[in-house]
């Protein structure tokens, strides 16, 4: 373990936690960034953003995080990989276990910026063929279903957009949502609906994947809502656009969490222990975009820089 107190650490490398890296380093803090298991966040599975100001153009997910891993590393900020465990936010400075045994990482402020990772339908057979077929990450894999039949799950912008990306490869993709309404902004629908080679089914549930035994997605077995009907669509591939779950989980009993687990914040980003601040989707369930993650990011760090200074730091 190591005696060195740290003035901060921001968990998590997407857009908050960058954002975040940014202004603690300009304010000489040296910040650690702790990058977890999705290192760049969910801008560095996605494809062209369009409305990241500043950028008339677009600009690609991963190189705008790029951009700001490379800025916060200019005025100092330190990059880790490690997925914290524990944390005990009881006791001054902070403890972060980062669970290998002697890895403990002690703070005087904590940033929180763990984001959001993909959810999944929770299917047996979804599982057991992750990997074989079953992607939430359409950038990372739709290169392996090229002239192939595929289907994408979900109402949302996440949706519209894997699907959009997607017919690039496929040969037809088939999107699968469970109500008749689309929570997805209406260019995103708009787009997908126009496109030749996507077709709309809505009011379909997912009761199964097939091919668990061959390794590899044959098709998905679907009930029909409304009638409660069962088809079985052959596919080559299943993608999940369904929306994502909240890293707060290592915080529960420490920090106020919301029945969905997204931190509790007040005042934009205070948690209910002094030094410790949320930033982007771990706390925002509303908008979640990457400019407001950004927002919160910066604000957080500000919070930091005036807690430390209110600490005779
Ligand atoms: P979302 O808006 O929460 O949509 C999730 C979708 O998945 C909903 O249609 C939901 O259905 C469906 N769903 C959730 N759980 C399900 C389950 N167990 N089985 C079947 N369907 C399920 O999430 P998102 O699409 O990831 O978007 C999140 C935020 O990011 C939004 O603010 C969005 O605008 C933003 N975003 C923007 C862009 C862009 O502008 N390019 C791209 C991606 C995301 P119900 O509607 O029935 O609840």
């Amino acid at each position: 373990m190591s005696d060195t107190v740290l003035d901060t650490v921001i968990l998590g490398s997407g857009c908050a936690g960058l954002t975040a890296a940014i202004y603690a380093a300009r304010s000489n803090l040296k910040p650690l960034v702790l990058e977890g298991h999705e290192p760049g966040g969910q801008l560095s599975i996605t494809t062209l953003v369009e409305n990241f100001p500043g950028f008339p153009e677009g600009i690609q997910g991963p190189e705008l995080i790029e951009n700001m891993r490379k800025q916060a590393s200019r005025f100092g900020a330190e990059f880790r990989l490690g997925h914290l465990v524990s944390a005990d936010l009881g006791k001054h400075p902070f403890l972060l276990d980062l669970g290998n045994g002697h890895e403990k990482i002690h703070t005087r402020t904590l940033i929180i910026a763990s984001g959001a990772s993909a959810r999944w339908l929770g299917l047996p057979s979804e599982q057991a063929l992750i990997g074989h077929g079953v992607s939430s990450c359409a950038t990372c894999d739709g290169f392996f279903f090229s002239g192939k039949e595929i289907a994408v799950v979900g109402g949302g912008d996440s949706a519209m957009e894997e699907a959009l990306f997607l017919t690039r490869f496929a040969t037809k993709v088939t999107l699968l949502h469970r109500r008749e309404h689309f929570r997805a902004s209406r260019i995103m629908l708009d787009r997908a609906m126009a496109h030749p080679n996507i077709e709309f089914r809505t009011n379909v549930i997912i009761e199964e994947g097939l091919g668990v035994d061959e390794k590899e997605v044959q098709g998905v077995r679907l009930r029909d809502s409304v009638t409660g009907e069962e088809t079985i669509l052959p596919i080559s591939g299943l993608f999940l656009g369904i929306g994502h779950v909240p890293n707060a989980e290592m915080f529960a009993g420490q920090l106020d969490l919301d029945h969905d687990g997204y931190i509790l914040t007040r005042d934009y980003v205070h948690t209910r222990v002094p030094g410790v601040y949320a930033c982007g989707d771990v706390q925002d369930r509303r908008y979640r975009q990457a400019i407001t993650a950004a927002g919160t990011g910066c604000m957080a760090a500000l919070e930091v820089e005036k807690y430390l200074e209110e600490h005779g730091r």
